[in-house]
């Protein structure tokens, strides 16, 4: 079986080697303070999932330079290029001319090609989708919405802070202008089976495949691994035996499950996860990443 990898894209897109640089633009989330709650998603580091971000305390030329030094400046070798990722915290939570001022920093950046915004879908005023309609206008960007799943009860139960209706408003607003726009999907959250997990995709899926195609806008898709990380509510559910992680074989037949419900030419950002194995508690077999896309690898290629 074939997917569109993020790779693929890139290299049709660019036709040259784009690597990723993780910002912490210095923002936070409505899920830690105190808007919607202090605790932040169940799963989520204290980091706000921005764990390989660079340091918010540094401007975002800084923090790009650092990221280019850490992947051996690898474009100015072979005639790629960079995307900034706003990783860390929610990246358009923020006043309009904040966000303006942080993207059009990366933006202006001579080997940045493009940004990507890690967001939640209802941080998505009208105003932002202005803003971003503007920067699109200069260099692509890419907003990734972080859905985890379309399951009401275990989008509850990781405190999500949104219902399901909010993300599909984002996806319409953020679809007319254009944008690349990538849902986060978690797989083995607590509570749910094989087929919640691809209820979860298909509504993805399904979500994409209203839109017109001559809409420009480009559908994509991450499908992350649940991480258990030190010292999240979710480690104590999880030492208290209230769930089990996924083995690795279960995982492999759920993403390749997944990738059977996924339109040809949607991105496929991740099959798996990067999780710090400094704060990782579980799955451990997670942390042998190359033996995991090995694996991934043989069995997609066998459908
Ligand atoms: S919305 Fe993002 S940053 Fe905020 S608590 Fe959830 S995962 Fe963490």
């Amino acid at each position: 079986m074939k997917y569109y990898s993020l790779n693929d894209y890139l290299r049709d897109k660019y036709g040259k080697k784009i690597y990723k640089i993780a910002i912490d633009a210095g923002f936070t989330c409505p899920n830690r303070d105190g808007t919607l709650g202090t605790g932040g998603c169940i799963f989520c580091s204290g980091a706000g999932s921005g764990d390989f971000a660079g340091d918010r305390h540094e401007s975002i030329t800084e923090q790009i330079e650092k990221g280019k030094k850490r992947i051996g400046n690898k474009a100015g070798r072979e005639n790629g290029g960079y995307i900034a990722y706003f990783q860390a915290y929610t990246n358009t939570y923020a006043p309009v001319n904040v966000l303006e001022e942080k993207y059009m920093e990366a933006i202006n950046h001579p080997e940045i090609v493009g940004i990507a915004i890690a967001t939640r879908p209802d941080c998505i005023s009208d105003a932002v989708v202005e803003l971003i309609e503007r920067i699109n206008k200069i260099k692509p960007v890419w907003v990734e919405l972080g859905l985890q799943t379309s399951c009401e009860r275990t989008a509850i139960y990781i405190r999500r802070g949104y219902e399901l209706p909010v993300f599909a408003n984002a996806v319409d607003k953020l679809a007319t202008i254009g944008v690349h726009i990538v849902t986060h999907v978690i797989l083995g959250l607590p509570g749910e089976d094989k087929e919640k997990m691809l209820n979860t995709v298909r509504y993805v899926a399904d979500l994409a495949a209203k839109y017109d195609k001559s809409i420009p806008a480009r559908f994509g898709i991450k499908l992350q691994l649940l991480h258990i990380i030190e010292g999240t509510d979710l480690a104590k559910d999880y030492y208290e035996g209230r769930f089990e992680c996924l083995s690795m074989d279960e995982y492999i037949d759920i993403v390749t499950e997944c990738l059977k419900l996924l339109p040809s030419d949607m991105v496929v950002h991740r099959l798996t996860g990067d999780g710090d194995k400094r704060t990782l508690i579980a799955p451990m077999w997670s942390t042998d990443k190359k033996r995991v896309l090995n694996e991934l690898n043989r069995a997609i290629a066998n459908v």
